[in-house]
């Protein structure tokens, strides 16, 4: 099979790495952009994160909201009702707890309502360089057709990709694997012809 990728088929950088640019990596529009991200396609996620955050900049703003309002200008995310509240609620914990800033640790993160260490992860990444991996749905699927990891559940995937995969590498593993997961190696019908790493993959093996 020829091993080509269409012309069409532009490879677009992932909402969170949008954001990241857009933002200057500004933690906590980053934070924000992750929780509404959740169940939600990236081309909704990256034009609401914008319609949202040029009427609340910061969490002070955020904080101040009226729940109807927020509502309204997130109501395409998935989840928005719920979404709406938590980032609210969010917004005032950093200002009581943390002056306003998002704690750069993945403790404290998780700590937050509605954060879970992907979401943390991801703050760590996008938002303060820091080395971590955010395992998602695509970062997990991967890992585990290559047979990187043998895995149920994405906290299983991270710790083993911690121990096997060298730290300087961290922080490009989110951003590298969403990238592949929504262009190559789709959840249905993965490109496996276009993919360049048949050689070393056991679904592709197994499955061929
Ligand atoms: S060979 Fe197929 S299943 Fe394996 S990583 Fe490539 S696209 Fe995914």
């Amino acid at each position: 099979m020829q091993k080509t990728l269409s012309k069409n088929n532009l490879i677009r950088p992932t909402a969170l790495k949008n954001l990241q640019i857009q933002e200057n990596g500004d933690p906590f529009k980053i934070l924000i952009g992750t929780i509404l991200s959740a169940r939600t396609r990236d081309e909704i996620t990256t034009r609401v994160i914008k319609s949202l955050f040029s009427e609340f900049k910061n969490p002070y703003e955020l904080s101040k909201a009226n729940l109807k309002d927020l509502k309204k200008v997130i109501q395409k995310i998935g989840f928005y009702n719920v979404k709406a509240a938590r980032i609210k609620q969010v917004s005032e914990i950093l200002i009581k707890k943390y002056n306003g800033k998002v704690p750069s640790n993945l403790s404290d993160l998780i700590a937050l309502p509605g954060v879970g260490r992907k979401t943390a992860n991801c703050v760590l990444v996008y938002g303060f360089n820091k080395p971590a991996i955010p395992v998602d749905i695509h970062v997990h699927r991967i890992s585990n057709r290559i047979g990187i990891v043998n895995t149920k559940q994405p906290e299983e995937t991270e710790l083993i990709l911690q121990k096997s995969v060298d730290r300087k590498y961290w922080i490009r593993i989110n951003e590298t694997f969403v990238t592949y997961g929504q262009n190559i190696c789709l959840p249905i019908n993965p490109k496996c012809n276009v993919c360049q790493l048949t050689k070393i993959c056991k679904y592709y093996k197994k499955n061929t």
